[in-house]
């Protein structure tokens, strides 16, 4: 019976990696117990190890199921060079390279065989499974099997069926980066996992540095090409909303001088591998993405991840931001709005009509749903409270919700380990607490001076206080009293007759001379000029901001207008008060020259010292970059020529080589015998063996 001590060595053999990870070395423990699993984890926490290593110990074949065609073969390929048997069988093949890898697999010749779920019904996979002694099945981004979640894939939906239909049932693991507590309860129910051992881990990543910032749609792709003209060298990936956003974008990078390019599910798939392998291999320095990109990239040394425009949810955000730093290095992850973007947000939404496999009333819940992560994520964008501790309570917030779910007995509730989640002891007060960002923006409630968040700290931060590595933290702010603003935008709607889009609105509250106005008689208006004092970045941020809260809607079409929202009413009760905050000054230095957030009009100045935030290392453990000193960073760039020498000759990705963290911890340690080489994190015996001499060579010679 292999146990946690083998597991152990494995670990070390094949990866290099002195100790499993927080919530790893249970998921493991109950893989080899036999005992199916459901593992919860933030991008980049290290889910495939947990069915790697069981992968390498237990006799028969391990199955993993992914959504992930496009990676299959890095992901292989990766293994192989660990020294770990594995293939995969995919539409990419050929039917004969397919026949190969399945009579591979069934003579034994690999642990793993990766295949994608629109594989597991085709007559010949569905043979080859019920003789080829299957003892795990790992479901990769298990998720994909809910319809609560947006990533739903009808394949997923088969799976449950392909594991009754085994002659022996295996181990049933199932992984996800999502939180929720619908999606989880619809994969243990999907999938049948019995009475699975499920671990949640800590969803905090010390090393990202989170930045959320209002600008104007109009300064976001200038902002964007600064921020990579000031980090050149770094690796970032952009994420857009539209794929023409993502082509032009990338456009105004490569004129800029940085090599991008675009990917998006409209490219051909020769376009989209190109992009992807000249991302990962560095030749270009940005990859400007839908969220059709990095599923699963397991591309170490992303610096940055910047948000064009809001998603439609934390979990996605986290998902896509979490994709910076998984070497453990600082990076940042910066979101770019404004209130525009979350009226488009709602009005997508309300315009999806689900899928067509669900009844009116199914899609309406769906939704709702989708609604509140929504507004979740709106939560995020509007706080004035630490970013981290946002998400920390969000994330721990559902933890709570989904530990009631998915164990009703006392026994199920001795399954569910939440490993690392500070916020896990405090309990009921916190359940409370953590509902407030979806009611912020939900109900529209004017917001007091009170974060809108209901975390973090509530008086403006204090220089130094705070998590110290997000923006909000950085930064003090100020909550602007804006009623008046807000009650002559919601009479000059009525004024109107709700016929008019918003730039005309603000035209008239300024008192605008323009010719189309005067002709209209529009400045015969009762609430004509009567803004004229306010700047207009400022009116413009109000009606948006009331547009996102309920106060008013923004209708679709060619020409949208504005309309009163179902809150509108209030807005002439005596006791309306309405707020927006902006930020007051900030200890972040930005990069350097701040490019101009939104003008003046809700976030802009910039004042403080300058302060050394980016770039320091949060995670206390590992040295990044900057650190290494003369001789140190001379040996770092020899290291990383080899790496890349050595990746042309072999045909794969840099990172499969060695991650960043590898070498730099060969500059530091500086290893010269085979011991000693073994002591680098990331290094394994076969490793060792095929690249340690090379790579001490250079090391001996510095
Ligand atoms: P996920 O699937 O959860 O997004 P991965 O499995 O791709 O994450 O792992 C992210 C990175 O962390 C990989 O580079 C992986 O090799 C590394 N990693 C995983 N487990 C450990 C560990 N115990 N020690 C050190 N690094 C690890
Ligand atoms: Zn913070």
């Amino acid at each position: 019976m292999v146990n946690l001590d083998d597991a152990r060595q494995a670990l070390h053999k094949y990866f290099g990696y002195e100790s499993f990870r927080p919530g790893q070395e249970g998921l493991v423990s109950a893989i080899l117990e036999g005992r199916d699993c459901l593992g919860v984890m933030p991008t980049g926490a290290g889910k495939s190890i947990c069915y790697q290593i069981p992968a390498t110990l237990l006799p028969g074949l391990t199955v993993v199921i992914s959504p992930l065609v496009s990676l299959m073969k890095d992901q292989v390929d990766a293994l192989e060079d660990a020294g770990i048997h594995a293939d995969f069988i995919n539409s990419t093949q050929t039917p004969e390279e397919q026949s190969l890898a399945l009579a591979q697999a069934a003579q034994g010749r690999c642990h793993m065989l990766y295949v994608a779920p629109e594989r597991l019904d085709a007559p010949r996979f569905v043979d080859f499974a019920s003789r080829a002694g299957i003892g795990l099945v790992a479901v990769d981004e298990a998720h994909c099997v809910s319809q609560w979640g947006q990533d739903f894939r009808p394949a997923y939906l088969g799976i449950g069926d392909f594991i009754k239909g085994l002659p022996d049932r295996p181990v049933v693991a199932a992984f996800t980066a999502t939180a929720t507590q619908k999606v989880r309860r619809d994969i243990v129910a999907m999938l049948g996992l019995k009475t699975p051992y499920v671990a949640v881990t800590g969803f905090d990543r010390p090393n990202l540095f989170f930045d959320v910032r209002k600008l104007q749609t109009k300064y976001k792709n200038g902002w964007i090409t600064r921020y990579a003209h000031e980090h050149p060298g770094d690796s970032g990936i952009v994420y857009c909303a539209t794929r023409k956003e993502t082509e032009a974008l990338a456009d105004d990078l490569n004129r800029s001088g940085i090599g991008a390019a675009a990917y998006h599910a409209g490219l051909s798939a020769d376009d989209r591998e190109r992009a992807q392998r000249d991302f990962v291999n560095d030749e270009i320095q940005v990859v400007v993405a839908t969220n059709a990109f990095g599923m699963g990239i397991d591309k170490s040394n992303v610096r940055y991840v910047i948000h064009h425009n809001m998603p439609e949810s934390i979990e996605a955000y986290y998902q896509e931001a979490g994709r910076a730093g998984r070497d453990g290095e600082p990076a940042r992850c910066t979101l770019l709005w404004n209130e525009g973007d979350i009226v488009t947000r709602r009005r997508l939404l309300d315009m999806d009509s689900g899928n067509d496999r669900l009844t009116g009333e199914q899609a309406e819940a769906v939704r709702a749903e989708h609604r509140r992560l929504l507004n979740v994520m709106i939560g995020y964008c509007r706080t004035t409270g630490c970013l981290h501790e946002y998400m920390l309570r969000y994330f721990g917030q559902e933890v709570d919700r989904a530990a009631a779910g998915l164990a009703p007995t006392e026994a199920d509730r001795g399954a569910v380990v939440c490993v690392g989640h500070p916020d896990m002891e405090n309990g009921e007060e916190e359940e409370d607490q953590g509902e407030a960002p979806a009611q912020a923006g939900s109900q529209g409630r004017s917001r007091s001076g009170r974060s809108a968040a209901g975390c973090g700290p509530e008086e403006p931060t204090a220089e130094g206080r705070g998590c110290g590595n997000c923006s909000n933290c950085m930064s003090t702010f100020e909550t602007l009293d804006v009623s008046d603003v807000a009650r002559a935008v919601s009479r000059c709607v009525h004024d109107v007759n709700q016929a008019f889009g918003s730039g005309k609105i603000v035209q008239i509250l300024k008192g605008s001379r323009s010719q189309d106005l005067l002709r209209r008689g529009l400045d015969g208006c009762p609430s004509y000029g009567s803004l004229a004092q306010v700047p207009e970045g400022r009116i413009r941020d109000v009606l948006n901001q009331m547009a996102s809260d309920g106060y008013l809607t923004i209708t679709e079409g060619r020409l949208p207008m504005v309309h009163f929202g179902p809150l509108a009413g209030r807005t002439v009760t005596p006791d309306f008060h309405y707020e927006i905050k902006r930020v007051q000054g900030t200890v972040l230095s930005g990069e350097g020259g701040r490019p101009a957030d939104d003008a003046g009009a809700v976030y802009g100045r910039t004042t403080g010292p300058a302060s050394q935030a980016e770039g320091r290392d949060r995670a206390g453990e590992t040295m990044s970059v900057e650190d290494l000193t003369g001789d140190q960073a001379v040996l770092f760039q020899e290291l990383k020529d080899l790496r890349t020498r050595i990746a042309r000759e072999i045909g794969k990705p840099p990172y499969i080589v060695f991650s960043d963290k590898s070498l730099r911890d060969m500059c530091r340690l500086k290893p010269t015998d085979d011991a000693a080489f073994l002591e680098v994190n990331g290094v394994g015996e076969h490793k060792l063996e095929v690249y340690g001499p090379r790579f001490m060579e250079v090391i001996r010679k510095s």
